[in-house]
């Protein structure tokens, strides 16, 4: 008997063509548990004929094993993976091991209720193109029943929509970036507004040809304080720039839509209402807003700065810089700045002259070996210090110039200049021929010397007769030979003391004076000293407050002779207030200090420094009827400094000074 095949059996109610219905006819049913296709049941057939013959993708898994069959509306879906057609005849659960987990309630629900399920965009991932691909399905399984009303297969109606949730998901995600945007760009234009609104800058929009003031930000508004501008055409709000150039530009920007700036331009404008119009000078930029899409010129957007002080200032600065060039022209004075980074220095002409270069740049080291060798280390060390430190230099020193066979002083004053990072970046100053200012200087040392010298000796015999005499009317204390010895004495004494310091001064600037030192007790000198002075100031009450207990290792002559000078010069400068206190202390350790309070007229704290110089009075001093002649102080910071101590001032006018000094002790 001829059993027929599957195929033979299939092709008589499965019509049609179609790849799934020639696999389906061709398989070889009788190896699944569904048997020989004579054997299916009609609902089957009927089932799978419906379903091959539809359009919709569809799957029909039957019987107990779930025995799978699909049309070729689902082939499209298993493109690009190795299941096709491998999974047609195999269980449900063995083709879909990977996604059974989503699937098998499902089915479960379906054959033992019968209730359908519905899916819509559910994500099954399967591999597919040789990767995991996130798949979307909008799927309903529904139950197929057998003839006997039997639960007997699932039919699986389904629709892949990958495409449409990707899509979906792309327009979702557009959506929101385009969400984002637009909050950006409020965002960006509300930060413009702030922008524009606290801007330091003047900014205002005239818009049309009337050039009305649309928007005015604070800044602009208070370019012209209490004039109503917002609103107003430009003409009405500021009048006085009708017939001024400015008009003319704005027009022409409004035509040619051309931007326009405009550096420290003159505009004479008011500030306020019926305010005096004066000379006012801006920096802005006129800019022209046009139509979106379009050329036609709607307003101009104005950015304004005015600089009317920066440009007095510059004209300040103009005007000093050329009489400061006049007058260093007239005081023939050279200048020359010295680059740090190179060392190059450019020397002005009178610069140049002086130090006999025939060339305007020249190497610093090209001007430093022109120093005389006595001078050279001192100079060169100042100069470092000053690089290093930004202080003032000032040095006096002889140079040889080029080609000359004598040596001549100069004058060399400078200062540096650092950039914004603190990092030094140049020297300039001024040099001044000084040789003939210094030679009369020296002739003046030495004829003072000379005389100071001549002087001496017939004082050395006054003070012999005089101290004979006085032993001769011991007797008569109140006599008046006895009172008149005494003030003649104390003349003898201010003479002595003057003639001495400027014999000390002559030796300075020679460089004769030596230390003679011996180790004595400070406190035992203060003593003395003050009582030498009690005699001479009459009517002062002298208050030797703290002692030392120290003795130090230094010249007690000279250290008397500061002390006095400090002393003589608090009686000198006290007129109404007359106590005066010494106090003897160690403040900073291996240092002894002495200070010398009075009451008296005090010194401006500008001077403080200019007291210790050569020959320095103080300006309310020059006025006044008190003799002196500026040394002792010069003389005082000299012999206190050769002892390796420091000496300084602090004062307050019309309440009194504190002249204190230092030297080390052993
Ligand atoms: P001289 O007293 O001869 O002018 P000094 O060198 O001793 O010279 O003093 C310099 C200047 O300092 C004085 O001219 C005076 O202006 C000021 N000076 C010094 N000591 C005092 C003081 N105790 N009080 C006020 N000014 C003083």
């Amino acid at each position: 008997m001829h059993i027929p095949n599957d195929d033979e059996y299939l092709s008589k109610f499965l019509k049609g063509k179609g790849e799934m219905i020639e696999l389906i006819r061709n398989f070889n049913w009788s190896a699944t548990s569904l048997g020989h296709p004579s054997s299916w049941p009609q609902s089957l057939i009927t089932t799978l004929s419906n379903m091959l013959n539809s359009r919709f993708p569809m799957l029909l898994w039957w019987g107990p094993d779930l025995i799978q069959f699909y049309n070729d509306a689902y082939r499209p879906s298993l493109f690009g993976t190795d299941f096709h057609p491998h999974v047609l005849g195999s269980k449900a659960k063995d083709s879909w091991l990977e996604v059974w987990t989503i699937i098998e309630p499902l089915v479960d629900q379906v054959i033992n209720t019968g209730e359908p399920t519905w899916s819509e965009d559910q994500l099954i991932s399967i591999f597919r193109n040789n990767k995991v691909e996130h798949v979307y399905w909008t799927f309903g399984y529904s139950c197929v029943y057998d003839e006997l009303g039997n639960r007997a297969g699932v039919l699986v109606i389904c629709n892949e929509t990958t495409e449409k949730v990707l899509a979906l998901e792309a327009l979702k995600h557009a959506k929101s970036e385009l969400e984002y945007s637009k909050k950006q760009v409020e965002n960006d234009r509300d930060n413009l507004n702030n922008f524009l609104l606290e801007a330091p800058a003047g900014i205002c929009i005239l818009s049309g040809v009337d050039m009305v003031y649309e928007f005015v930000n604070p800044s602009y508004q208070q370019l012209f304080p209490g004039r109503v501008l917002l609103g107003k055409p430009l003409i009405e709000a500021l009048p006085e720039v009708i017939g001024d150039d400015v008009l003319n530009i704005l027009q022409q920007v409004f035509s040619t839509g051309k931007t326009y700036r405009a550096e420290a331009l003159l505009i004479p404008l008011a500030y306020t209402d019926k305010g005096e119009i004066i000379d006012r000078y801006f920096n802005f930029i006129y800019q022209a807003r046009k139509d979106f899409g379009s050329d036609e010129v709607n307003a101009i957007s104005v950015f304004a700065f005015e600089v009317t002080e920066l440009v007095s200032f510059r004209k300040e600065i103009e005007r000093s810089k050329n009489t400061l060039k006049l007058a260093i022209e007239a005081a023939t004075i050279g200048t020359w700045k010295v680059d740090y980074k190179t060392m190059e220095v450019i020397l002005s002409e009178k610069t140049a002259d002086i130090y006999g270069f025939s060339e305007l740049h020249v190497h610093l080291s090209a001007m430093e070996d022109l120093i005389v060798a006595e001078h050279q280390e001192r100079v060169v060390e100042a100069r470092m210090l000053t690089f290093s430190s930004e202080s003032d230099f000032k040095e006096e020193f002889c140079i040889v110039p080029i080609g000359a066979t004598n040596s001549k002083w100069v004058k060399l004053q400078g200062k540096t200049y650092n950039d914004m990072f603190g990092e030094p970046m140049f020297m300039t100053g001024t040099v001044m021929d000084i040789s003939e200012q210094k030679i009369d200087e020296i002739r003046k040392n030495d004829f003072i010397s000379m005389v100071s010298h001549e002087m001496k000796t017939p004082l050395t015999s006054i003070n012999l007769y005089v101290q004979l005499l006085k032993m001769k009317t011991e007797e008569d204390e109140n006599g008046i030979l006895s009172k008149s010895l005494k003030k003649i004495t104390i003349q003898l004494k201010k003479m002595e003391s003057l003639i001495n310091g400027f014999l000390n001064i002559s030796r300075l600037e020679s460089g004769r004076i030596y230390l003679d030192n011996e180790l004595f007790d400070l406190d035992l000198l203060i003593e003395e000293i003050i009582a030498d002075n009690v005699v001479m100031a009459q009517g002062f009450e002298f208050n030797f407050r703290s002692k030392s207990n120290v003795s130090i290792r230094a010249d007690r002559y000279k250290i008397g002779s500061v002390l006095t000078n400090l002393l003589g010069n608090a009686v000198k400068y006290s007129h109404d207030r007359k106590k005066i206190l010494v106090d003897c202390s160690i403040k900073e350790p291996g240092f002894i200090c002495v200070s010398i309070t009075d009451q008296g007229m005090g010194i401006s704290n500008k001077e403080f420094t200019k007291l210790f110089e050569r020959y320095y009075r103080s300006e309310s001093i020059k006025a006044s009827t008190i003799s002196g002649f500026g040394i002792g102080l010069y003389l005082s910071a000299e012999i206190v400094l050769l002892h390796g101590g420091k000496i300084w001032v602090d004062s307050e006018m019309g309440t009194g000074s504190v002249f204190n000094f230092t030297l080390p002790i052993e």
